[in-house]
């Protein structure tokens, strides 16, 4: 069978050989834990179940998971240990099951993700990924993810290409958005303030980028209003080929992310979440020990 689970479209079968993600069919994780550092209606007090994924259909030069999108690190387990992993993070008490980078999966989840509905996993799933999306795979995960949590990461493509060597990246995850936010509908907090449906788009401010920034809140603010979360993320640390980069190769400049954020205030956003500078760290990446995996 050729993998259609990204836009990539490798045309090839992953059952014998492995596409641009780096992955062949089997699930290759890096670690599952409870994450405390995710937006809190998605942490909550007791942690995201995250379950990171190695492999990745981008190659973003500024990439703080670096270790398992290209370096590959992590483990091969089968179908049924995934679904394992699953019901241990839920009794260890997490919030909800948060796939990290899945779209290399997307083709195959739905398989595993019904399994664990059927056998009784209660608690929302979550699908965080860059967004850079096939709509067609997206489609088949309908009703079996309840938050999407997808990266709007650029506006103009000419920055897509060159920091995450895609092509069509904006339009290709503003179709993969609308198909995602079809599925979901306008988001719902339970009593304790924890997403239980919805969507919230993570948008990475770079250095440099303010104005591709704007570009992407306006989008969003115009095309979903206050149905969704949009996450300004002020986090960036220069990681991976960003290091010594001439342009991504400084920390994000307070000023700049206040412009950020000022704008988005401007647009009359009531449903915004905005992050401290104590969040430039590289303390916040997890170390992909495989932990909970094996
Ligand atoms: S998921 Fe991997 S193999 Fe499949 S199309 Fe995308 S990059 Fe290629």
């Amino acid at each position: 069978m050729v993998c259609s689970s990204c836009p990539r479209n490798c045309g090839i079968d992953r059952n014998k050989v492995t596409g641009f993600c780096g992955t062949t069919r089997e699930y290759k994780l890096a670690k599952a834990y409870l994450h405390p550092y995710e937006e809190p209606m998605i942490s909550g007090k007791r942690g995201s179940g995250t379950v990171f994924f190695s492999g990745c259909s981008l190659r973003c030069i500024f990439c703080q998971n670096h270790e398992i999108s290209e370096g590959l690190q992590g483990t091969c387990i089968s179908d049924d240990r995934l679904l394992e992993i699953f019901f241990e993070l839920r009794d260890k008490g997490a919030e909800n099951i948060n796939l990290v980078t899945p779209t290399h999966y997307a083709s195959f989840l739905p398989d595993v993700l019904r399994k664990a509905k059927a056998n009784g996993l209660d608690i929302p799933i979550v699908y965080n990924s860059s967004g850079y999306e096939d709509v067609e795979a997206l489609k088949g995960l309908e009703g079996l993810i309840d938050v999407y949590l997808p990266d709007l990461k650029y506006f103009r493509d000419i920055h897509a290409k060159e920091y995450s060597g895609v092509r069509n990246y904006f339009s290709t995850a503003k179709a993969a958005i609308a198909e995602m936010y079809r599925q979901t509908g306008p988001f719902i907090l339970d009593e304790r303030g924890i997403m239980v449906k919805g969507m919230i788009v993570r948008h990475l401010c770079l250095p440099s980028l303010a104005l591709d920034s704007k570009l992407v809140l306006k989008h969003l603010y115009e095309t979903y209003g206050d149905n969704i979360y949009m996450s300004i993320m002020n986090q960036y640390v220069p990681m991976h080929r960003a290091i010594g980069h001439e342009k991504l190769g400084t920390r994000l400049s307070a000023s700049q992310y206040r412009s950020v954020v000022s704008y988005a205030a401007s647009l009359g956003t009531r449903n915004c979440l905005i992050q401290d500078s104590e969040s430039q760290s590289d303390s916040f990446t997890p170390d992909f020990d495989l932990h909970g995996v094996k």
